[in-house]
């Protein structure tokens, strides 16, 4: 940066004005996220949104995974993206980590209640929260709040909470199983994904990054580590969700390799929980009709 500042003090004034308005504007926007995130959860501007995780070779919907989004007075939706890392900096991730569990636990328990589809809600949980002294308590209360049966919630964590201290990881996912509530791995193969997590951790399923999914009927390398990741993790006992299934041939390339489950665009896009409700049980609703 500071050559580049140097670079453009050598071009004259007007140049120097102008990155220095550049790099301002940027820290600005991200100024502001930070204040407004700060009053987003009092000011009730999250919204939960949902989307199916289908069965592969039916398309049936087998579970729903919580999706965060942000209504910002001024700048529109807001992807968890942008906002997430900066909660997690800034520590609000705990608070608003918090409103998530108990809101999906709530919307969950409705959605059983008024007689909608039995299956389970996934939350991810960022490592902050997950490894966080009082998260198994907050988890307890946002369930007894509920009402949920436990079965009905599954977390997603990614492998950063495992980064330091594994074992406790292991411990805390233990006492999750023992309440019946199941863990995934998410975005598997886009971190360090130690083959020893797969192995050590008492998980139940993995969920493989659309990275790999993307281009999976083009390219052999790709496709190749996908076929891999699926029979080990069959043969450790794990099920595998693909997620970022856009097209049919992606379906049929991961049904043809015993992928379990699938989410993505081409089944349905994260929507509000009474459009999630009105679904019929087989997507993609139009091939189906
Ligand atoms: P993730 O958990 O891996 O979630 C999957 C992301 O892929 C979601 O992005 C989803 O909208 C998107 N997606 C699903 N199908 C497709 C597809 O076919 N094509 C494409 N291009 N994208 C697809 P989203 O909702 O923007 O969330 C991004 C990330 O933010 C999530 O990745 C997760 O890490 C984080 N996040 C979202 N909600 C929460 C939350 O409630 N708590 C925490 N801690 N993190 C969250
Ligand atoms: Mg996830
Ligand atoms: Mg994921
Ligand atoms: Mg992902």
């Amino acid at each position: 940066a500071d050559l580049a500042m140097t670079d453009a003090k050598q071009k004259g004034r007007n140049t120097w004005q102008w990155y220095q308005g550049e790099e301002q504007r940027v820290t600005e926007a991200s100024v502001t996220l930070r204040h407004g995130l700060h009053t987003a959860l009092q000011d009730d501007q999250f919204k939960l949104y949902y989307q199916p995780i289908v069965e592969a070779v039916s398309g049936r919907i087998r579970g729903l995974e919580a999706l965060i989004r942000w209504q910002h007075p001024e700048g529109g939706m807001i992807s968890p993206g942008e906002f997430i890392p900066l909660a997690e900096q800034t520590g609000q991730i705990i608070p608003m980590g918090r409103w998530i569990m108990r809101q999906v636990c709530q919307d969950a328990a409705t959605m059983l209640a008024a007689g909608g589809r039995r299956v389970p809600v996934a939350v991810n949980i960022s490592s902050l929260q997950f490894r966080r002294e009082g998260f198994l308590d907050d988890l307890h209360q946002a369930l007894s709040a509920s009402g949920l049966p436990p079965e009905f919630l599954e977390l997603e964590v990614t492998e950063s909470v495992l980064l330091d201290g594994s074992e406790q990881a292991t411990e805390l996912i233990n006492q999750l199983n023992a309440m019946g509530i199941k863990v995934a791995l998410d975005d598997f193969g886009t971190g360090f994904s130690s083959l020893s997590y797969l192995r050590d951790l008492p998980i139940h399923k993995i969920k493989l990054d659309r990275a790999f999914i993307k281009d999976i009927t083009t390219d052999k390398r790709n496709a190749a580590i996908v076929q891999g990741i699926i029979t080990m993790s069959h043969q450790l006992g794990l099920l595998v969700v693909a997620e970022g299934i856009e097209e049919l041939k992606q379906q049929q390339d991961l049904v043809r390799r015993h992928c379990n489950l699938l989410q993505g665009f081409h089944f349905a896009r994260p929507m509000p929980l009474e459009a999630v409700m009105q679904l019929p049980d087989q997507l993609p609703a139009s091939s189906h009709a």
